[in-house]
């Protein structure tokens, strides 16, 4: 196991309760923000499992109230993918990721991409900000740091709740 650089001084008294194997990267935070209709925190726990002793997906995330919950629901994820038969489809992915119809691992080593030109062209998302502290030299945070130096990164939409009108008020 690999634990992330920023443990150093991020988050740092959580020490990972699961046998992470080979050169398995994991990360972890108390207040992960999850998108969606209704966006939430979380505690998370991520892993990029060692290609070379698994075959798990490239990328697996767990959440619960704590990171140790968070941890134990990615450890059952990291053992669920690897004992699958995986069957990959590109899904929703135009990129080269790949979902397994299975047991739902992710990769993007098993197509090629479908190139959109300028698609990097524009503002890094606010929610990639923390990926940008990984200790990784990959393709996919070589890009995300591009984009952040050349076109900047979006900001939270902080506005306030739409006012509710005053019955009588008028
Ligand atoms: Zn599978």
């Amino acid at each position: 196991m690999k634990i992330a650089s920023q443990h150093a001084w991020k988050d740092n008294e959580y020490t990972p309760r699961h046998d992470w194997p080979g050169d398995t990267l994991v990360q972890w935070g108390g207040s992960g923000v999850v998108l969606g209709k209704n966006p939430y925190t979380t505690a998370f726990f991520e892993a990029f499992p060692d290609k070379s002793i698994s075959t798990a997906g490239g990328f697996i995330r767990g959440e619960g109230a704590t990171i140790e919950d968070a941890e134990a629901s990615a450890f059952a994820k990291y053992t669920k993918q690897n004992e699958c038969r995986h069957l990959w489809g590109r899904e929703h992915y135009r990129n080269s990721g790949q979902l397994c119809r299975h047991c739902r691992a992710f990769r993007c080593d098993q197509v090629k991409e479908v190139v959109i030109l300028g698609r990097h062209r524009k503002p890094l998302e606010w929610y990639h900000a923390y990926d940008l502290e990984m200790d990784s030299d990959s393709k996919y945070i070589r890009i995300m740091r591009l984009r952040a130096k050349l076109f900047g990164i979006t900001e939270l939409d902080a506005s306030p709740p739409a006012p509710v009108s005053m019955e009588g008020s008028e």
